[in-house]
């Protein structure tokens, strides 16, 4: 057994004993980056805030050392649904771990005060409010907690989107427990809510550990939005049967959206803060117990969703800042695989939102504060920004939160997949839509100003005479769908406007005149004929399955996935837990791809630790057993290795090494095989180095330079090969161990 577990960010060492209940507990055989550095400050109590994006993995870092230590960590949490997935996630992973909150009947609490007492609870969660009160104070007191972990540590500031007033009074616990180290934890910190958050909490020389920021598993695409029923239905066919949240700007929206949705045979539920509690708590259930897949909602929705599965997040309008986005979008491929985020633009949104807020500050009946609304239309401003098809979305994210993105190609957003490209002559097809929808007198919409463009031989053409237009097949090069795409970005863009509800007409406004005289620009993009095609074969998800996808389903039989994942879904009913608490969907897909042929290959397999596979691991075997039997699938005898999880996409699915293998053979570059496995160079020159073993090549031009190859070359030819250092030092360590990797595969495949 491997002693320390590899990360890859940190070199920082952490006992046998936090490895041993990691591996035992939650089945992870790897550590993302930061936690062993999280973890260390956990259980050598230094204060300490860890800011790692949705889904980095931050609960673990507290978590697992509260089980080293042996007493009880005190988990601050802002929401009961919060508190209630992650404790049953605990029990569910043999970790004893409570709640006490408004929830429970006074029974409940006494009998869990009781258990603290005892010494018997590893982790306690409690809310703000709950920290606040005497009683609870003193219990802590009596049982000497210390250690706090603040979850979502943000809302204790005001410079952050989501403050609670109630996290306020966590400022005391360094003074009530001078004993006891206090940890926070945030998905959104920019460097003034990080350094606010550290202040409020009184933290003493606390260590900040800020992780990146890019989610590489998420595909961005920011699309001009004209018909934004069309286009929500659009990413809902790409994900049949999955999870989803659609986010809208108003109320008014989400009830609208989520009934056009029902027409449309879809099962989408609303929710949003104008709902009774009750009926809001019912469709945050429903969906955490996967009894619904498809919500529509405001950003009312979303915290405390912890459901690991959602692959697709839709915007239907801008949010109103980078932060929210970040965090909506956040909620994606939580278990590392393959995700979406679509947001559907336009202008007028900003326009919007500014009307919302100062219609908010007006009732509030408050003086105006200008400081607070430059806050909020900066915020716009940079979120407008991001939404213009200019930079790489992982880029432009990225840098936002202060960070830099390596390399140039993200290979998951629109902009770097080439999904769009700007269209070259954009300019003079905006001039000729324009000048089509003035010479119809600002009367019809998209679809006929299209017609007529095209030059279409239809009756409503005819008889209104508008086959004597001067811009009659003006553009009849190109076709209705890409026509009717580039005049729904020209609203997108607002250099057009689209008024009226049941029939949409085009209006030219300041902004179309200027485009008409040259003193503005139009940028448009356009879908490659190839991936149009590819998209137009009704293969559901055809044009967009991000590289990500593929290697993340690669091996993966479909049928027994479902087959498991029924499985899953019984047992969560059965339970009354959320499916993803019992296994997430990259164990399921693992399982499906590996095959195991005997029940102890369980647990090997990611996400089973010994908990999962004693109360899960036989019933599961029996199924994929009987399923394999009657398809007569293949099976693996052998014990395999786990797969490293480093929060990619691919990393965790399955066989990266599988991935890279078919990735090279394709003649992937060595950086495209990091992109698309997550790993690090010297990680996936080892894969290329396996690769050129297995599957000779008569050169390897395409990794390594001539030169460099020709000198590690000259080198082994003195030293040998059989051991890498002394061709390092040959070439006084000017060459790195990877090229020499990679040479000395190519040598010893080609028999030299
Ligand atoms: P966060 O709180 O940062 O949003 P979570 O703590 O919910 O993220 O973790 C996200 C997912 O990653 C969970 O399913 C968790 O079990 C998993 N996870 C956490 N740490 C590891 C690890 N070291 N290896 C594999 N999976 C992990
Ligand atoms: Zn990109």
């Amino acid at each position: 057994m491997n002693p320390t577990l590899p990360t890859a960010a940190d070199a920082v060492a952490v006992p046998d004993e936090l490895i041993a209940v990691i591996r035992r507990h939650w089945g992870f055989d790897t550590l993302r980056p930061l936690q062993a550095a999280a973890m260390r400050t956990v259980l050598d109590g230094r204060d300490s805030l860890l800011v790692l994006p949705t889904g980095g993995g931050k609960s673990l870092c507290y978590q697992a050392p509260a089980l080293v230590r042996g007493d009880t960590t005190v988990v601050v949490s802002p929401l009961i649904a919060l508190m209630k997935d992650q404790v049953d996630g605990l029990r569910a992973c043999g970790v004893p771990a409570i709640q006490l909150n408004s929830s429970l009947s006074t029974e409940e609490v006494r009998a869990g005060e009781r258990a603290v007492i005892d010494g018997s609870i590893r982790l306690l969660f409690a809310s703000p409010e709950r920290l606040a009160t005497g009683a609870f104070r003193s219990l802590l007191k009596q049982v000497g907690v210390r250690r706090f972990a603040i979850d979502e540590a943000h809302c204790i500031s005001h410079w952050g989107h989501d403050f609670r007033p109630e996290y306020r009074q966590l400022g005391e616990l360094k003074k009530l427990f001078p004993q006891a180290s206090v940890h926070g934890f945030t998905a959104t910190a920019t460097t003034q809510v990080r350094a606010d958050i550290a202040a409020q909490l009184g933290l003493h020389e606390p260590e900040i550990m800020v992780g990146n920021f890019d989610r590489p598993n998420l595909m961005y695409s920011v699309i001009p939005r004209y018909d934004v029923y069309d286009q929500a239905f659009e990413v809902l066919r790409r994900h049949p049967g999955e999870a989803g949240i659609i986010y809208c700007m108003r109320r008014r929206d989400v009830d609208e959206m989520s009934q056009w949705l029902k027409g449309k045979g879809i099962n989408a539920v609303p929710y949003h803060a104008g709902m009774e509690a009750a009926e809001r708590k019912r469709v945050h259930d429903l969906f955490s117990e996967e009894q619904c897949d498809v919500v529509v909602a405001t950003i009312a929705f979303g915290m405390g969703i912890d459901r690991s599965n959602i692959r697709y997040v839709l915007h239907t309008g801008m949010p109103k800042s980078i932060e929210h986005y970040q965090q909506e979008t956040g909620r994606a491929g939580r278990d590392g695989l393959e995700a979406e985020c679509v947001l559907l633009y336009s202008a007028g949104d900003s326009v919007l939102w500014k009307k919302i807020v100062q219609k908010s500050v007006a009732e509030s009946g408050n003086p105006v504060d200008n400081d607070y609304l430059d806050n909020v239309f900066r915020h716009l401003a940079d979120m407008e920004n991001y939404c213009r098809p200019v930079t790489c979305r992982h880029r432009s994210l990225v840098e936002y939160f202060g960070q830099e993105f390596a390399g140039e190609n993200c290979g998951a957003c629109d902009l770097c997949t080439g999904e769009s490209e700007a269209l070259p002559d954009a300019d003079t097809i905006a001039k000729k839509i324009l000048s089509c929808v003035y010479r119809v007198n600002e009367s019809f919409g998209i679809a006929h100003v299209a017609s007529i463009l095209r030059g279409a031989n239809t009756a409503p053409i005819r008889e209104r005479g508008h086959d004597k237009l001067t811009t009659y097949g003006l553009l009849k090069e190109h076709s209705q769908r890409e026509l009717a795409d580039w005049i729904g970005q020209l609203v997108g863009l607002g250099l057009v406007d689209q008024v009226g509800n049941e029939y949409p007409i085009l209006k030219l406004n300041a902004a179309s005149w200027e485009v008409m005289k040259d003193l503005r620009t139009a940028r448009l993009r356009y879908i490659p004929a190839a991936r149009a095609a590819g998209a137009a074969d009704g293969a559901g998800k055809s044009s967009r399955a991000s590289r990500a996808e593929a290697v993340s389903w690669e091996g993966v039989d479909r049928d027994l996935f479902e087959r498991l994942r029924k499985l899953r879904h019984e047992q969560a009913a059965a339970r009354g837990v959320p499916p993803y608490l019992i296994f997430g969907d990259a164990t399921l897909r693992e399982l499906a791809r590996v095959r195991p042929a005997a029940l102890e290959g369980l647990s090997k397999i990611y996400g089973i630790g010994e908990a999962k596979f004693r109360d899960f691991g036989q019933m599961f075997f029996e199924a994929l057993d009987a399923e394999c039997q009657a398809r007569e699938l293949s099976r693996n005898e052998a014990p395999v290795a786990k797969p490293q999880a480093t929060g990619s996409a691919s990393a965790r699915s399955g066989s990266t090494t599988q991935a890279g293998t078919d990735l090279f053979r394709r003649g992937a570059t060595i950086e495209e095989v990091m992109q698309a496995t997550g790993r690090a160079r010297s990680t996936v020159s080892q894969y290329l180095a396996d690769f050129l073993k297995a599957e000779p090549q008569t050169s390897v031009d395409a990794w390594v330079p001539r030169e460099i190859y020709q000198r590690v070359a000259d080198a082994a030819r003195d030293v040998g090969i059989e051991k890498m250092k002394p061709i390092y030092e040959a070439l006084d360590g000017t060459v790195s161990y990877d090229d020499i990797r990679v040479v000395v595969a190519h040598l010893a495949a080609s028999g030299g």
